[in-house]
């Protein structure tokens, strides 16, 4: 399929894609593919204005109706996979497996969220008055701020969304400006579903918005939306919380991680070694999961590291569309130039360097780079800084006490992992004395989350949590309750006020 037959397949005509300012690129040869027109600082808050209409009526539409739209969105999404993931692939770079699999998790949120739809608990509590009684409700909080990221451009909207609609919230979604094409192709989708669902679906349920930070920040400002939803880096995070938390509105943050795991001398190593190599390169290093450092008992260092050169000389980089390559490219030269100069970073700190070449023979102007090893002496300051690109820190441990201590003495504090076949080891390091990260894994590595879970980090990750269990909190407002069914007024605390 050429690049042109993949946006074809996504609905694009050829008016949508010409004449704007913002220019989208492929990061697979480096080609712009669109230029999209952007919105201006009036028209967000025009949308802001048209979302808090469509959740005037939203709110009222009971919650399992509003799941019965996000059902048709997940069949609308099945139908879809194969051409999203193929978009995803085109316009993020990630290869075609790791594309389909991003749909798949919008797909599964989906359900989640239609099975929520019909939940939504609430508690009752205990009172200490008679004829009283207490409970906690839960209510819709009015427009959600979705900002993503370039590299899950589809999955961290649906899992923002899918639950903020069960929840009674319309949807901005400023997706990020390197990813603008699929954020489309989802509105494209989901108005599909609100033409089945029927009449009392409002407009501007969901609206996208075009453009870089500027028209985020807009939206970000704005007191008019209720949460703000924001996943990216820890800089941008910096900047939205403040402004956020300025007007007191609600923020969902999930930023950058630092990820590591520990490989204890009793690991299963050719587990360990699938698993490294998976959460290492996966997406050419570019998921906020991604294994970026690895603590390697002592006793197997020898045995394990080689292993793992030896599987990184033989790694298939290239063309992410095409089958049996499993590293695509860096999103684009910026990102190359940050890894090269944390490479030299890394040497200049003491490290020993394997791989980690520019690769730039058959597409010159797209930024493909062989994935890096480098063995550290310690965790010196380029390893606690996150750098969004495929480079594995590797580091030597003898005690588990000291491991634990270097996997958390990093800012960053998304997910973590450790291989061992001890359960005294794993135990250890999921108890209060362990892992410090809001992920914490046994013998699987630190990315392919689950959406059962909820997802997200402390520290600088931000402390948000999206996705499963009760993350749907956090897109609505708690109530609390008392009713006096007596006919009495005793006051709580025993307080005597008699007029
Ligand atoms: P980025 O921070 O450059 O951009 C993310 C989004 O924020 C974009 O849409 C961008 O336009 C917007 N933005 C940036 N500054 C803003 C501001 N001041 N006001 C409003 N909006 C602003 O991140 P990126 O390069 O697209 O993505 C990579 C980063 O995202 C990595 O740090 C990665 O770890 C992180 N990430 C985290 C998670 C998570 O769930 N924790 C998931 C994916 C990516």
């Amino acid at each position: 399929m050429t690049f042109q037959d993949i946006l074809t397949a996504s609905g694009f005509t050829q008016s949508e894609l010409e004449g704007g300012a913002l220019d989208v690129h492929t990061p697979i040869d480096g080609s712009r593919i669109a230029s999209l027109q952007t919105h201006s600082d009036s028209q967000v808050l025009d949308m802001i204005v048209r979302g808090g209409t469509a959740f005037e009526t939203w709110r009222k539409v009971p919650a399992p109706r509003r799941g019965e739209l996000v059902r048709l969105l997940g069949e609308e999404l099945r139908a879809e996979k194969e051409n999203l993931g193929r978009l995803v692939t085109l316009e993020c770079g990630k290869i075609y497996q790791e594309g389909l699999g991003e749909v798949q998790e919008m797909i599964d949120i989906c359900d989640f969220a239609v099975g929520l739809s019909r939940q939504l608990y609430g508690l009752t509590i205990a009172s200490e008055r008679p004829g009283h009684a207490m409970r906690e409700t839960w209510h819709p909080m009015g427009v959600c701020g979705v900002i993503s990221a370039f590299n899950f451009p589809v999955a961290v909207w649906s899992w923002n969304t899918a639950i903020a609609l069960v929840c009674g919230n319309p949807v901005i979604w400023k997706p990020s400006e390197k990813t603008p094409l699929t954020a489309l192709s989802c509105k494209k989708i989901f108005d599909r579903a609100v033409a089945r669902f029927g009449d009392d679906a409002p407009d501007d349920l969901l609206q996208v918005l075009v453009g870089g930070r500027e028209v985020g920040d807009t939206l970000v400002s704005s007191p008019d939306v209720a949460i703000v939803s924001a996943t990216g880096s820890t800089r941008m995070g910096r900047a939205v919380g403040a402004k956020v938390a300025e007007r007191f509105g609600r923020c969902i943050l999930e930023l950058g991680g630092n990820n590591a795991m520990i490989v204890t001398g009793s690991a299963d190593l050719e587990m360990a070694v699938r698993a490294i190599v998976f959460s290492a390169v996966g997406t050419a290093g570019q998921r906020c999961t991604s294994l970026r450092r690895l603590i390697v008992h002592e006793s197997i260092y020898d045995t394990l590291v080689p292993r793992l050169k030896d599987v990184y000389s033989g790694l298939p980089i290239g063309n992410p569309l095409e089958e049996g390559v499993l590293v695509g490219p860096l999103i684009d030269a910026g990102a190359r130039a940050a890894m090269q100069s944390a490479l030299d970073q890394a040497q200049s700190e003491g490290g020993t360097l394997h791989g980690g070449g520019t690769l730039a023979d058959t597409y010159p102007d797209a930024a493909y780079a062989a994935p890096a090893i480098v063995e550290m002496p310690g965790q010196s300051d380029i390893v606690k800084h996150e750098t969004f690109a495929p480079i594995l820190y590797v580091m030597k441990y003898s005690e588990l006490e000291e491991a634990i201590g270097i996997q958390n003495a990093v800012p960053q504090g998304l997910s973590s992992c450790i291989f061992t076949t001890d359960v005294r080891e794993a135990e250890e390091f999921l108890s209060d004395v362990g892992s410090d990260c809001g992920i914490a894994n046994v013998n699987i590595g630190p990315s392919g989350a689950e959406i059962g879970g909820a997802f997200g980090g402390e520290k600088e990750t931000g402390g948000g949590r999206e996705s499963g269990s009760d993350a749907w909190k956090g897109y609505m407002r708690r109530q609390t309750n008392t009713v006096n069914y007596s006919r009495e007024l005793p006051l709580a605390q025993g307080i005597k006020f008699d007029i």
